[in-house]
């Protein structure tokens, strides 16, 4: 997966790369499923949700920019698997899921790997976790048709907030940076997510 999908599409961060030998993606997929767990695209996790294809999550990961004392807001905890590459990355990991089941799943797995530095809610992440905030980076792994609001909010000045912008049909992969209360706005790909389900997202499955 390293070798044939991450590095020729040019993934360069040793410190991304070395996680993505640490991770092992398969504990994250359903067993019956497991066969494809390292294949280059999306894995159905139930709930109608999937695990990103691995560049996609390596590409998000390496555009926050991790050094390793960050505290760092994840939206749509899914599989787990996002949230364990980032507490690999970072010092600490908030991740917010809409369905339950997923959540617990995510929780347990990560919870048998030994993860300390994961917590996990059940709710609408377009919300944010203000508790929390701020956040040095945001993560939102669904498609969504602008920025929330509330995460805006939450992140802190000189922060970086990815996310895949656009309506169901695809989306740009942007990041998003805070600076001085401005956005500044960088196009990085096109991809297609599922969408964002909530208050400052989508309205409707
Ligand atoms: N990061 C995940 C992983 O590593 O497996 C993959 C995420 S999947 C592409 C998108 C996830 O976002 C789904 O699990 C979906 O239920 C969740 N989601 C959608 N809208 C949400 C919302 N408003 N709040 C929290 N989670 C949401």
């Amino acid at each position: 997966m390293v070798e044939e999908q991450l590095i020729p599409h040019g993934i360069k961060d040793q410190r991304v790369i070395n996680t993505f030998y640490k991770v092992e993606r398969h504990r994250f997929i359903p067993q019956e499923l497991r066969n494809i767990a390292y294949a280059d695209f999306p894995v159905s996790i139930g709930e109608g949700q999937t695990i990103s294809q691995p560049f996609m999550v390596a590409l998000m990961t390496e555009s926050l920019q991790l050094k390793g004392d960050e505290k760092v807001l994840e939206i749509g905890t899914g599989s787990g698997y996002q949230a364990a590459i980032l507490a690999e990355l970072a010092k600490e990991v908030f991740s917010i899921e809409r369905f339950e089941v997923l959540a617990k799943r995510a929780e347990a797995v990560l919870k048998e790997l030994g993860y300390k530095n994961i917590k996990i809610k059940v709710g609408d992440g377009t919300l944010g976790w203000p508790e929390e905030a701020p956040f040095d980076r945001i993560i939102i792994t669904a498609a969504s048709p602008q920025v929330p609001l509330p995460l805006i909010e939450q992140l802190k000045e000189s922060g970086i907030l990815i996310l895949p912008l656009g309506g169901d049909l695809g989306q740009v992969l942007t990041a998003v940076e805070k600076k001085k209360n401005k956005l500044k706005y960088t196009e990085i790909c096109s991809c297609i997510f599922v969408p964002l389900i909530g208050k400052y997202g989508y309205k409707n499955a």
